[in-house]
Order: C-alpha cells, then structure tokens, then sequence
C-alpha cells in the first residue's frame, strides 16, 4: 500500500487573488458614497490582511456611513465574491492531484460565509475533500489546532505539506506541526531568518506540477527551488 498523499492549501492569494477582488470593491464602495481618497485607502489598509464583521462596526463610526455594520458587512462579502477570481485551470490542476491519488483539504482563516462564498464563486470549493475555516473552528493559523482539525476531517494523520502565501501563519504554522511546507512567492524574495520552506513556487499551478513530481517518494537533486 503507497503512503496517503494528503495536501492543505491556504486560499487567499494562494488559490485566489484577494488583493485585486479587495481594491475593486473598496474603490467602488467609495465611489458610490462619494468617500474621499484618505477614507479609500483607509479602508484599504484596514482590510489588507484580514476583514471581519467587528471591523466594519469600526470603519462605519470612522467613516461616518449611513448603512448598519451588519449591511457594510454583507455588502463586502457579495462585493468580494463577486469580483475574486483564480487563474484559470486551478480547479484542473487539483483534479490532477486528487488523480493521483491527493487529498487535498483548505485551511483559511477568515469568516465562515465570506470564505465560504469565493470557494464557491471561484468553483473551487468542488475539487477539495474538506474545507477547514478559522471562523468556524475557532482557532487561526498558525495554531496547531487548526492543522490538526483539518487531518482529523480528512480522517487522515497529520502527515502531508502546507501550501500558502504567508511565511508565518502557512509555513511556519506548517513546520510547527511537522508538515513539509510550500511557499507559494508570487515572485517576492522568502524573508531573511525565517526558517526555510521545503519548496517555493511562484504560484499554486506551479506547486501543483511540484506536488505531482516531488510530493512524495522520489527527492530533487537540489532542495527544490531554493
Ligand atoms: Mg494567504
């Protein structure tokens, strides 16, 4: 019997692009309650890395808005739903992976229904076995917590790589509960110190095709990437 190949992937800018989907809205948003530049790029700034409900009771009292934290909020998640996209083929290349014999699980953190609406909008919320999100298991990368969650979904042992963007919440989360790691770079330069990634692709196709050839048995000549 071959090892369980078992894969968890991050999913903003790692399967999806959120930056892009984020400056869209938050540009037509201002635009159409006629907010001036300093509140846009406010908003940018206080949604750059994470946006939850409680952020929008702030930014409705700073920014003055008219509509309830609750309506700002659910503008936002159909705003963003709306407009986050994947490259396309993602959904594919993960097919390819489950083929060989993968299963591949997300670990985001975030809130349930917004996280929830771009998997589905992005029609990759299919191509995964299981779908583990902070908002809901009550924990955020990069505690162990939540990686084990997700194992224990996947009814697999916590044995298999982490895919992400973020050298720490990804990757560090990864090697903190023993996964090998993938960074996903997007072309940036991995950070000075920090412990490195067992590989470094520029994108989540590129870790796939590395996933398929390296992911288990065989070893790279060199440490992939690196
Ligand atoms: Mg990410």
């Amino acid at each position: 019997m071959g090892v369980q190949r078992l894969a968890f992937f991050d999913l903003d800018n790692t399967l999806i692009d959120r930056q892009n989907a984020l400056s869209g809205w938050v540009n037509e948003f201002c635009i159409s309650r006629d907010l001036s530049d300093s509140a846009c790029i406010k908003m940018c700034e206080e949604l750059s890395v994470r946006a939850y409900p409680a952020d929008f009771v702030r930014l409705r009292r700073e920014l003055q808005l008219a509509e309830s934290a609750d309506e700002l909020w659910k503008s936002y998640v159909r705003g963003i739903a709306a407009r986050v996209t994947c490259r396309p083929g993602t959904a594919q290349r993960l097919g390819e992976l489950r083929a060989a014999g993968w299963s591949l699980g997300v670990i985001t953190n975030g809130a349930v229904d917004i996280q929830q609406a771009k998997l589905k909008q992005t029609g990759l919320l299919g191509a995964f076995d299981m779908v583990c999100i902070s908002g809901e298991v009550g924990v955020r990368k990069p505690s162990p917590e939540i990686f084990e969650a997700a194992a224990r979904r996947c009814a697999l042992p916590l044995d298999g790589w982490m895919v992400g963007d973020n050298p720490a919440t990804d990757v560090g989360g990864g090697q903190a509960v023993g996964l090998r790691t993938l960074w996903i770079s997007g072309g940036r330069e991995w950070p000075a110190g920090a412990r490195n990634p067992d590989s470094i692709a520029e994108d989540a196709s590129a870790a796939i095709t590395y996933l398929l050839e390296w992911g288990y048995g065989r070893q790279p000549q060199s440490s992939g990437i690196l």
